[in-house]
């Protein structure tokens, strides 16, 4: 189980990564994000070409936008059976959990709910969570926890996600 948190960018392009590597050896790969909406994301271009890797996006993009928060709830918790049934089925090798740490820091998946989840999964799935602020009980429990850490980013100066970088 490997964790990729901080406040720098590259937790879900690492993730991202390691999936085109698991891929290449012909891998099943599930990736389920918790927080995009139907954005012109180039990875699901191009991840599209891979038979082995499956995309899954749930989610109203930013939560804070939504007018009923009920609708962020309900859309997370689409996201979670499915996470559930990839990570426990035995059909994938890799399965990545994209944002669920922001996903538990909202409050609609908990920390137990996961910890039951590893422990419920077999084997040699490997689980990779990205996003923010992961919870020190999932740090506990992880084999690879790797902290991003913000030096610079061109957000702060006003330049907007740039194509082929940021999305
Ligand atoms: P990426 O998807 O580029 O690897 P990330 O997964 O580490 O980034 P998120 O917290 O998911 O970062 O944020 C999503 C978006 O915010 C991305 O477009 C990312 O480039 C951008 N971003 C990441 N870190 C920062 C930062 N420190 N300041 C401003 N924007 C950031
Ligand atoms: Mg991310």
């Amino acid at each position: 189980m490997i964790i990729n948190t901080g406040d720098g960018k590259g937790k879900t392009t690492a993730a991202l990564g390691t999936a085109l590597r698991a891929a290449g050896h012909g891998h099943r790969v599930a990736i389920v994000q918790f927080l995009k909406g139907e954005w012109n994301y180039g990875e699901a271009r191009a991840l599209a070409r891979f038979e082995n890797v499956e995309l899954i996006r749930i989610g109203s993009g930013f939560t804070w936008q939504a007018e009923d928060p009920a609708v962020p709830h309900n859309l997370a918790r689409e996201a979670w059976a499915i996470a559930w049934d990839r990570v426990t089925s035995g059909r994938y090798d890799l399965v990545i959990l994209d944002e669920l740490n922001y996903v538990l820091g909202e409050g609609y998946v908990t920390v137990q709910e996961v910890l039951a989840l590893l422990a419920a999964r077999p084997a040699p799935v490997s689980i990779i969570i990205t996003g923010r602020g992961a919870p020190q009980e999932l740090v506990d429990v992880a084999d690879t926890v790797t902290e991003m850490h913000c030096v610079k980013h061109p957000f702060t100066e006003g330049t907007a996600a740039q194509k082929g970088i940021e999305y």
